[in-house]
């Protein structure tokens, strides 16, 4: 193996969240027995970061775009949750092309009753969408089929600037108050209308088209950082933005975007990698956002012990047994508070560590012992990456903490 520096980026999926009443008013991180992660915080420097651009949603793509140290707020870089889904599922976009989510919902007398469908199952999924191929003879029209609920139609020269809603933000609500408007949305409702039909008699009896967008420009990350790169993920989405920007996906078995993912699993894949392919990986874990969404702070305390003990230990015992040059860097993409079930566009702590220079850091990673930090927030988010790889410091030595060798 080299002696060159791995870094490892871990993303906790909207770990960071509000104190709680349940909890005496404090929150997951500050509850939760993180013996490794706190190890970082004490040998590291801390900080906050804000991921989401002013008025952009803060969702994982965009936040995590930021984290990847690209500004999502530039023309073209962002384009759409779809064609980032499209790209992990290997769908190869032209660039007339316009990539929607297709979701397999079910509605009942004109009611959003369930936008999974009942989480159905990819193989039931498959044969819906094979039928909607079949039977939907459109012109440049054509549907690919993904995982449980989740697909892409590809619209060729297609209509991107429809208004579109997410199914799962209209639950229990009539379907016709949020119908695509705009250029070009009839024909996405004469679509989803002959789903309808088609799909009658079937448990998922619909298709829902949203998050569209047409392939996005992305620089490549292993160019621009001239590092090798993967990634790790359950969620299609964080996939697709890897693959888009040059990293190498890397398949962990029995990862599941819930709390009884593979996380041990997650760190040994992502070892491997860097013992022989790369010096970078991204570890992303779903589990504390869906925690969140299920106002579930039990489960986000046990998604965080497990990230502590299953990831961030067996990688650092990893680099002390074979003396590896290690960084990392820990942060949420944004939190997703158990309180409002929702993300929230806010500030998220982090984290950044090497054993190449221990500093005097902080005694436990928590919202509230960094409450101090709150206002030395870097409001670029998409600048930390900088940091984290040494391209801001004058040497890029690597040997410094968040370009301390200017000082
Ligand atoms: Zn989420």
């Amino acid at each position: 193996m080299s002696d060159s520096v791995k870094y490892v980026l871990i993303i906790p999926d909207g770990a960071s969240d509000e104190p709680i009443e349940e909890l005496d008013n404090k929150t997951p991180f500050e509850v939760a027995s993180k013996p490794n992660i706190d190890k970082l915080a004490g040998e590291g420097v801390c900080g906050w970061v804000l991921n989401v651009p002013d008025g952009m949603y803060p969702g994982s793509d965009i936040c995590i775009l930021s984290i990847l140290g690209v500004n999502p707020a530039l023309p073209d870089v962002y384009t759409g949750r779809a064609p980032l889904e499209a790209a992990s599922m290997g769908i190869e976009m032209r660039d007339s092309d316009v990539a929607y989510r297709c979701n397999l919902v079910r509605i009942e007398d004109g009611i959003m009753v369930d936008y999974s469908a009942g989480h159905i199952s990819t193989e039931d999924a498959r044969e819906i969408i094979e039928i909607l191929n079949r039977e939907i003879k459109e012109d440049g029209i054509k549907f690919y089929p993904g995982v449980s609920y989740r697909h892409i139609m590809i619209w060729e020269n297609g209509k991107d600037r429809i208004e579109t809603t997410p199914p799962h933000d209209i639950t229990g609500k009539p379907i016709k108050d949020y119908m695509p408007r705009g250029d070009g949305a009839e024909r996405l409702i004469d679509i989803m209308k002959k789903s309808s039909e088609i799909l009658r008699n079937e448990k998922a009896n619909m298709v829902w088209l949203w998050g569209q967008g047409k392939k996005p420009n992305l620089p490549s990350f292993t160019k621009r950082f001239e590092l090798k790169g993967g990634v790790v993920s359950a969620v299609d989405l964080v996939k697709g933005i890897g693959k888009l920007m040059g990293l190498k996906v890397i398949d962990v078995p029995g990862v599941t975007g819930y709390i009884d993912t593979n996380y041990l699993g997650k760190a040994e894949y992502s070892i491997r990698f860097l013992e022989y392919e790369g010096d970078f990986v991204l570890i992303h874990v779903e589990a504390p956002d869906e925690a969140g969404h299920n106002g579930d702070y039990r489960a986000k305390i046990q998604a965080i012990e497990d990230i502590d003990r299953y990831i961030v230990k067996t990688i650092l015992d990893w680099a002390e047994e074979k003396k590896i040059k290690l960084r990392i860097l820990l942060l949420p993409d944004h939190p997703t508070p158990v309180k409002l079930r929702t993300h929230k566009a806010d500030m998220v702590p982090f984290v950044l560590w090497s054993n190449l220079l221990k500093v005097r850091g902080e005694s436990s990673f928590n919202e509230r012992t960094l409450e101090y930090l709150r206002p030395m927030c870097l409001k670029e988010g998409y600048r930390l990456i900088n940091l984290f790889l040494g391209k801001d410091c004058a040497t890029s030595c690597n040997e410094c903490l968040l370009g301390s060798c200017k000082l």
